[in-house]
């Protein structure tokens, strides 16, 4: 029978006896072809899933269910390796966040990210990461400021998910802590189409954490034929970094909108919620004081998405240094809150989280060696350059 590319280069590296598999980076389909390829039956993969993500156990001589032969060719053959926790922080309302570290730095002293959980009375929200820094240079987020290094793999992006459910237990009454997963963190997810989708049929499958569609969120900054690609891919929950109602302005703040210009944007979000009724965009937009909360700049937001099913989530914008922006104040959100609800629009302003522990966050990171050199430029014309952190990330 012939094999699949994935299954020839698994064998392939099982039999140069290079790098052993970490069994994080595949999803069910890619465990299949995983065990297939050591001639193992293919059901080895819902064993080995149901150990990981459901009992949280990642020592193959646990895994009681396996023979003692396929135990012993695993710890020959394979690993399973999540991010390493390197630090955590906890906020006074409970916000976590850890600075995951990743391997390619012997875990400690190499490329990390971050990743927030954010507890709130009904639900759970973990934020993750999804490359190590971000290539798109959006002028309003320090991740976007100090350039980009690499992408993560499909393991250290559900990894940071292994781990943060490990951190924090569960909850006494049986009751799963993570309800929701947001890929708002460090990174364009969709410039790592190819680790992200497994990583996100690992949220969905019921053999992973079998989180509803609903439940599992990507965050772009708008990358076109991302956003169809990953319609035809998978159902998942889409938010859009808007932060501008016209092109004009979103260029100074999203550089991506050169080439995507937001009636591209427009139609590839119609496009998403078009096939599934159960579909709507998020649509992030962070207000900068009198960059782009104008009451007209309200109005012109409300013509633009009247039509979309959609929901505008309003996001102070959250300073950190060097920065040349300001939050815009609390009564200028309010209004225009106002009058896009007004206009008919389903507006929330998102409620700051883990104040306490924000001052800290820029320094969890690190600097991220930029293979971009961006930084650099970035000094050069007078921006001080500081580490990306999660919360800005999610501030898109
Ligand atoms: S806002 Fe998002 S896409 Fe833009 S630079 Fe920051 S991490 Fe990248």
């Amino acid at each position: 029978m012939k094999s699949t590319p994935a299954e020839a280069a698994i064998r392939y590296a099982t039999a140069m006896n290079t790098r052993p598999v970490n069994l994080l980076d595949h999803d069910e389909a890619g465990l299949r072809a995983f065990f297939a390829s050591i001639g193992e039956q293919p059901f080895r993969a819902q064993q080995i899933l149901k150990w990981v993500y459901h009992q949280g156990v990642m020592d193959f001589a646990a895994m009681t269910n396996l023979g003692v032969d396929l135990r012993r060719r695993l710890q020959e053959l394979a690993v399973i390796e999540p991010p390493r926790v390197l630090r955590e922080q906890v906020s006074l309302d409970g916000t976590t966040k850890w600075l995951m570290g990743l391997c390619d730095g012997g875990f400690g002293g190499g490329n990390a990210v971050e990743t927030v959980f954010i507890p709130e009375p009904n639900r759970g929200t973990l934020c993750i990461s999804s490359q190590v820094g971000c290539a798109l240079n959006c002028s309003f987020c320090s991740t976007g400021a100090q350039g980009f290094s690499r992408n993560l793999t499909t393991g250290e992006i559900i990894g940071q998910v292994w781990q943060a459910a490990r951190a924090l237990g569960h909850e006494r009454n049986g009751a799963r802590r993570i309800t929701n997963v947001v890929l708002m963190g460090m990174g364009e997810p969709l410039l790592n189409f190819d680790a992200v989708v497994p990583a996100l049929s690992l949220l969905r499958d019921d053999l992973g954490y079998g989180l509803a569609a609903k439940r599992v969120t990507l965050s772009t900054a708008g990358l076109v034929p991302g956003i169809d690609r990953l319609r035809d891919t998978i159902d998942v929950a889409l938010a859009v970094s808007l932060h501008a109602p016209d092109d004009a302005l979103r260029e100074t703040l999203v550089p991506l909108n050169r080439k995507y210009p937001i009636r591209e944007l427009m139609r590839a979000c119609a496009d998403y919620v078009s096939d599934k009724h159960k579909r709507s965009v998020t649509f992030e937009y962070t207000l900068i004081d009198g960059v782009n909360d104008h009451p007209e700049q309200a109005r012109a937001l409300v013509k633009l998405l009247r039509r979309m099913p959609s929901k505008l989530n309003l996001i102070p914008f959250n300073p950190f240094p060097g920065t040349r922006y300001r939050c815009s104040p609390e009564a200028r959100i309010r209004e225009f809150q106002a009058i896009v609800m007004a206009g008919g629009l389903i507006a929330t302003v998102r409620r700051t989280r883990g104040e306490d522990i924000d001052a800290a966050c820029g320094q969890l990171v690190g600097q991220v060696l930029d293979r971009t050199r961006r930084s650099r430029m970035v000094r050069e014309t007078g921006l001080t350059t500081i580490a990306g952190t999660l919360a800005d990330g999610a501030s898109r």
